[in-house]
């Protein structure tokens, strides 16, 4: 089989030329819309980074749905977005620059760090703009939206004033996740994303006991994970319910809680036992002096290095007592908090130790070695009860992969845990597919909801619009332009936004801005406010990305929204699954695994890798990609689809008639044409309901029973003299062929467009077509389920036949075939029989059942024979190039007698068999003539064309 691989790219490419030629997406958006507009909206991708493969299943999803509705007579407009700001931008940036944080960005200056960022976004602009149209994404990339366009800021700063009005945006100081790296807060849904297995070092620490009546040897044993936190300790947490134990180990009595001793210190000896009440106040020595050191004479001097109790504390992993870091844990800060413990910070932002941590200064806190080398210290002072490797999911920056750490600082936040209820309410209103996500991964992250670090100590970024007086200290917030009194061209990033001074409305004074940006996710959360979306155009009917997005751009777009006091922002979401590698691996640069989408477009076509999609798997479960899935796809939906438009062309003669009221249909006819529209029926529930992977499996099934069954059955009909049946079929596959176009349009656009015109649609386009309207009348229940019984009575007749080993040209006397109904109609019954061979079918009335008479008569040899001489001629012509078109005569000659007596028989269906016009069995043979055995006769067999 030649391979066909190239021309079907190269027939998409003619297609895409054709629509752009025609301006057919700005037809099928602007023609007529009985039923009103349908809303999508575009979750803005950045074009920073080349489209990988897991774009082409976003983007397939998202094609479909609009295009559907189009058909359906909705108008569905579709503005593209680029997503600009961000970690993601200044991340490319500083590595393109050779930077490695904030230092060097703030040397080389801000104002050209923004220009360079605002170049990096579209470095691969081209890239995306071609894989977009290449794929046949329909969207409106010429009138996009651009986050960090001046008036999309504006937008953003609109919807920023309208949640400040709302009271729900405020500045705080409390431990944030902070990546030391980027120098700036991450937020809960950003750090979701980030989270890796690792293995650390773990330590249970010795701290001294210091009260008087100790002999010196009196320890309280704690547990962390993070020994960098243990210098800034300033106090242990006890549960004060929870049992403890006094515990002899070598010459050390150890503190720890008594269920975990036989854990920890098996050959330990419990010689007192206290419950955690009892514990509250006792002293122990600082393991270090640094924080001790340095609040030296202030109030706060006295207020640390005690045990106190917390409710956080349990048994379940550690000694029971808890190592308490305040400036480096939540739970730790909010306690200190409570009880005034001294707050000191030994770390800088950018992660590094400050001066006062002594022999750790100026080192990483999430280098191993610092680990190290505090573990070797507390050793070599005694302080060590016992270290060991520790496995657990961490959260990592998710842009620069470096470990986050908790720090207490100040950062603005939005009050998203005091909208909790509002949140889980407007969920309930999403029609989600896959629809577990609802109460799943998306509700329970709603459900535990946090306060929305929403300042990011950065550059690239919608600034945050506060101006803060310098003076008395009030804040405003801005919520557009005109408020600053600037220029109609002022660009509102840093460092410009920075220079503009606001005069204070409660003293008069100076205000200037507060130096944050916004969380990058925000901008696009607020895409339909700050795009122009709402209020005409909102919420969106639809909008479809992958699952990662529960914790990114679903979420913030339903953050922004009711942060808003507004209903969902979309009523259907389709959520997608992670693209894998063929062996379920992620794809990344290091493993070299990564499949890139326009070779495989290029391979296969668009079409195919839109189709595999659909089809591999519900869209919600992760897709395994595997290049030879897609190469049999391709063959079986659109290879077979394309061999029954060839065959309908090399027939069709421009008489074709709508199949309504047709008279002359075939049992078989009747069957199709009600499997149409079944399929139209149920691909119309489907895609209404926003599933998409039955709906194309079962186009994928009705081209299969169309080319398989309906037209491997019609042959005969095309080539016989029977005009008026010639006509029925041609007008019966024509009605297939141009429906299933209109059904495919928008799974595979392109070759559904070919089929189209290639059968003679009366619209420029199919995509300009209307959705196919089901026909319930056509749905004929007797002929399905007739059908399907003769199709199964078939299949077991047939693996009957090769249980016995006999060829199925070889005719067979008879079949018997037993159904609970007793019935199979005429038309069913000379189907079996033609399908099958046999001469005759008896049906009877009892449990389904076949059986087959396998005994030969020398009349069905000579019949067999006939036919098997048929084959050979047929391909032998294919072999010669001859076309339909072409007659012969055909030449047989043998000397068994029992050849000659078949040739008597069958001549006239040799005849017609073949082509022919004439039968020789005299004289030469003709040059092609070949020499073989069939059912043992040995003859010579060539043909003469004519
Ligand atoms: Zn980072
Ligand atoms: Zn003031």
């Amino acid at each position: 089989m030649p391979d066909a691989r190239p021309s079907v790219s190269e027939r998409e490419k003619e297609v895409l030329e054709y629509w752009e030629k025609n301006d057919i997406f700005k037809k099928t958006v602007e023609k007529d819309a009985p039923r009103g507009a349908f809303v999508f909206y575009e979750g803005p991708p950045t074009a920073n980074g080349k489209p990988g493969i897991h774009h082409v299943e976003a983007r397939a999803f998202k094609d479909l749905i609009p295009r559907f509705r189009t058909m359906q007579g909705y108008r569905v407009a579709r503005k593209g977005g680029w997503d600009t700001h961000g970690l993601p931008v200044e991340l490319e940036v500083e590595k393109q620059l050779g930077f490695t944080g904030k230092a060097q960005i703030e040397e080389f200056g801000i104002a050209p760090f923004n220009e360079k960022c605002k170049e990096s976004v579209w470095t691969y602009l081209t890239d995306w703009k071609e894989f977009t149209r290449r794929l046949g994404f329909w969207v409106d990339l010429d009138n996009a939206y651009v986050t960090y366009k001046p008036e999309y800021v504006e937008g953003l700063w609109g919807v920023i004033k309208k949640i400040w009005d709302r009271g729900l945006l405020y500045q705080d100081y409390r431990v944030t996740p902070h990546c030391p790296r980027c120098g700036t807060s991450l937020s809960s849904h950003e750090l979701a994303q980030g989270y890796k297995d690792v293995k650390d070092i773990s330590v249970y620490v010795k701290f001294k006991v210091i009260t008087k009546e100790t002999d010196g040897n009196e320890y309280l044993v704690a547990w962390t994970t993070t020994p960098w936190t243990l210098p800034s300790n300033v106090a242990l947490a006890v549960g004060e319910d929870i049992a403890y134990a006094l515990v002899k180990h070598g010459e050390d009595l150890l503190w720890m809680a008594r269920d975990l001793v036989a854990k920890l210190a098996p050959d330990g000896e419990i010689v007192r036992e206290a419950q955690g009440s009892a514990l509250v106040g006792m002293e122990y020595e600082p393991l270090y002096p640094f924080v001790r050191d340095a609040i030296k004479g202030t109030e706060q001097e006295k207020k640390g290095w005690f045990v106190t109790s917390a409710d956080f504390v349990t048994t379940t992993d550690g000694t029971g007592i808890v190592h308490t870091a305040v400036m480096y844990g939540a739970d730790d800060f909010e306690l200190g908090t409570k009880i005034g413990l001294p707050k000191y910070h030994l770390v800088k932002l950018d992660g590094t130790f400050l001066p006062s941590a002594d022999f750790l200064a100026g080192r990483l806190v999430t280098d191993e070695g610092v680990a190290v080398d505090i573990i070797k210290d507390l050793a070599h002072r005694g302080l060590l009860f016992k270290k060991e490797k520790f496995e657990h999911s961490y959260p990592h920056c998710w842009r620069c992969k470096s470990k986050v750490i908790y720090y207490a600082k100040d950062s603005w936040y939005i009050r998203m845990s005091s909208l909790r209820d509002k949140l889980l309410e407007e969920n309930e209103k999403i029609n989600w597919e896959p629809s577990h996500i609802r109460d799943g991964r998306f509700g329970e992250w709603l459900r535990e909801v946090k306060d929305w670090a929403f300042s990011r100590e950065r550059y690239w970024g919608t600034p945050l619009p506060i101006w803060v007086c310098e003076e008395c200290g009030d804040k405003q917030c801005v919520g557009s332009f005109a408020e600053l009194d600037v220029r109609a061209d002022f660009d509102p990033h840093r460092p410009h936004v920075d220079e503009v001074v606001v005069k204070c409305a409660k003293c008069g004074g100076s205000a200037r801005r507060v130096k944050d940006v916004c969380d990058v996710w925000f901008d696009s959360g607020a895409m339909p406010y700050a795009s122009g979306e709402y209020p005409d155009r909102y919420p969106a009917d639809y909008i479809c990305e992958a699952i990662d997005q529960t914790r990114g751009w679903f979420y913030t777009l339903l953050a922004v929204s009711v942060a808003l006091g507004l209903e969902r922002p979309a009523k259907n979401i389709i959520c997608l699954g992670h693209v894998l590698d063929a062996k379920g691996k992620k794809m990344s640069k290091s493993l070299g695994n990564i499949v890139r989408p326009m070779e495989m477009i290029d391979a296969y076509g668009a079409d195919s890798v839109r189709w595999y999609m659909y089809t591999i798997n519900q869209p919600g479960e992760s897709k395994r990609f595997d290049e030879k899935t897609l190469v049999e796809m391709q063959r079986a939906v659109f290879g077979i689809l394309g061999n029954v438009v060839s065959f309908y062309e090399t027939y069709a003669d421009g008489r074709m008639q709508p199949v309504v009221g047709l008279a002359g249909l075939t049992a078989l006819d009747s069957w199709m044409l009600a499997r149409l529209h079944e399929t139209v029926r149920d691909v119309t529930d489907g895609l209404e309901s926003y599933r998409v992977t039955e709906p194309a499996r079962l186009i994928g099934a009705l081209i299969d029973d169309l080319s398989t069954w309906w037209l491997r059955r019609s042959r005969d009909r095309f080539k016989s003299n029977d005009d008026a049946d010639k006509l029925v079929a041609l007008s019966v596959m024509r009605e297939c062929l141009l429906t299933i176009a209109k059904l495919m349009a928008p799974f595979a656009p392109f070759f559904a467009e070919d089929v189209y015109l290639r059968v003679g649609g009366e619209k420029p386009s199919v995509h300009l077509e209307t959705w196919p309207v089901v026909d319930a009348s056509a749905i004929n229940g007797v002929a399905l389920t007739q059908m399907a019984q003769t199709r199964s009575v078939v299949s077991k007749l047939l693996e009957a036949r090769a249980n016995a080993g006999k060829n199925v040209r070889q005719a067979l006397a008879s079949a018997t075939v037993t159904l609970p109904s007793g019935e199979l109609g005429a038309e069913y019954v000379a189907l079996v029989k033609d399908e099958v061979n046999v001469k005759a079918v008896l049906v009877e009335k009892g449990e389904y059942a076949v059986s087959l008479d396998v005994t030969l008569t020398p009349a069905l040899v000579r019949e067999g024979t006939v036919r098997e001489i048929v084959r050979r001629v047929n391909a032998m012509r294919k072999s010669g190039g001859l076309t339909i078109d072409d007659r012969i005569e055909v030449y047989v000659q043998s000397i068994e007698p029992e050849v000659a007596l078949a040739l008597e028989e069958h001549r006239d269906a040799l005849v017609a068999g073949v082509l022919g016009t004439g039968l020789c069995t005299t004289g030469d043979a003709p040059d092609n003539a070949e020499t073989f055995r069939a059912n043992e006769f040995e003859m010579t067999v060539g043909f003469t064309k004519i």
